[in-house]
C-alpha cells in the first residue's frame, strides 16, 4: 500500500487531532493518539510522534503537515512535471467529492506566463493549505483579474440522478473537468496554449474511457499529475475557484435548512442527515446531499434506534 510517514512534535499532533476532529475514528489502535479517515486517506498518529498516512491521497494529506520520511513501500514516483506549467497553460480541479452535503464543483483557469507572478502575489497557492475564509477572499481576487476561467456546479439532484443512472463519481468528475476545460478553451487563443494540467484523480486511460462513453475526445496536450496544484499556478487557481464555489453553495444550503451543514462525511454529518429527514423529509435530504454515501444509511439507523 502506498503511504507516507512523517515525524512531528507533540504540539503539532494536538493541532492535527483538532484539524481532523470531524473525521476521527472511534477506536484508534493501541499506541495511537488518534486515527482519522478522510477522503482517500487514513491517518494514524502515534505517541512516538510518527504519523502514518495511507491510501490514494497519502501524499496530499501528509504534505499539509511537513516532510515525509521516505518509505520503502512508497508508491509510484511522481511523474515528470510538464514544462507547460511555466508557460501559458490551463489547470483544472474539483471540490466537494468527499462531502456528503453539497454539490460537486469543478473549475478550470487559463494562466498566461506573464500572469504567473501576479497570481502568486494575489496569494494563489495550494488551496489545501488555506482556510475557507482565505479561499473565498483569494477567489474574489482571481475573478477580478483578467484570467479566463470557468466554474461548474453539479447540484445534488442532478448528481443523484446520474448516480442512479449508473455513473460513477469518477465519471462525473471527468465530465465536469472536461466541460470546464472546454469552456476555457472556447475563450482563449488556443495557438498560444502550451498545455492543460489536471490534478490527477484517475489514470489518463480512465479519463479517456469516460469521455469516449459520452462521445467526447480527450483534448490535446493534456497532462495528469498528482498534487498538481503545488506545481501549477493554474491548477492552484482552479482549486481555489472550485473550493470557493463549494463553500458558497454550502453556506446557501445551510441557510435553506436553517443550520450550519457540516463538511466531510463524519458522524456529525449522519446526525445532521437524520435531523433533516425527520424535520423536512427525505426529498429535502436528496436535494442537498450525495445520497449514495454511507451517511444516508447511517442516518436511517439513527432514526430507527431513536424510535425503538
Ligand atoms: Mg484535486
Amino acid at each position: 500500500m502506498s503511504q507516507t510517514v512523517i515525524k512531528t512534535s507533540e504540539t503539532e499532533l494536538h493541532k492535527m487531532k483538532e484539524y481532523y476532529k470531524s473525521s476521527l475514528k472511534p477506536n484508534p489502535p493501541s499506541g495511537a493518539i488518534f486515527a482519522a479517515k478522510v477522503e482517500d486517506c487514513s491517518i494514524t498518529a502515534y505517541r512516538s510522534g510518527k504519523v502514518l498516512f495511507q491510501g490514494k491521497a497519502h501524499n496530499d494529506e501528509a504534505s499539509k503537515w511537513g516532510k515525509g520520511i521516505p518509505s520503502k513501500e512508497k508508491g509510484k514516483q511522481t511523474k515528470a512535471i510538464p514544462n507547460s506549467v511555466t508557460k501559458n497553460h490551463i489547470g483544472s480541479d474539483e471540490a466537494g467529492s468527499g462531502d456528503f452535503f453539497g454539490p460537486m464543483t469543478a473549475a478550470a483557469a487559463y494562466v498566461e506566463e506573464k500572469n504567473i507572478s501576479l497570481l502568486k502575489e494575489l496569494g494563489v497557492k495550494d488551496s489545501k493549505l488555506m482556510k475557507d475564509e482565505t479561499i473565498l477572499e483569494v477567489a474574489k481576487h482571481i475573478q477580478q483579474v483578467d484570467i479566463p476561467y470557468s466554474i461548474l456546479v453539479l447540484r445534488n439532484n442532478k448528481y443523484n440522478a446520474l448516480q442512479r443512472k449508473g455513473w460513477t463519481q469518477g465519471k462525473m468528475k471527468v465530465m465536469l473537468h472536461y466541460h470546464a476545460i472546454q469552456n476555457v478553451l472556447d475563450k482563449i487563443n488556443q495557438s498560444e496554449l502550451h498545455g492543460i494540467v489536471v490534478d490527477q484523480f484517475a489514470e489518463a486511460s480512465v479519463f479517456k474511457r469516460h469521455l469516449a462513453s459520452e462521445k467526447r475526445n480527450m483534448p490535446e496536450k493534456m497532462h495528469f499529475i498528482t498534487k498538481a496544484e503545488s506545481y501549477s499556478i493554474a491548477v492552484a487557481a482552479a482549486s481555489i475557484l472550485s473550493r470557493a464555489k463549494f463553500v458558497q453553495e454550502m453556506d446557501r444550503l445551510s441557510k435553506e435548512v436553517g443550520f450550519s451543514l457540516q463538511k466531510g462525511a463524519s458522524k456529525l454529518v449522519d446526525e445532521q442527515a437524520a435531523k433533516i429527514i425527520l424535520s423536512k423529509g427525505r426529498d429535502t435530504l436528496t436535494s442537498i446531499s450525495k445520497v449514495h454515501f454511507a451517511n444516508t444509511t447511517k442516518a436511517w439507523d439513527l432514526i430507527k434506534k431513536r424510535n425503538q
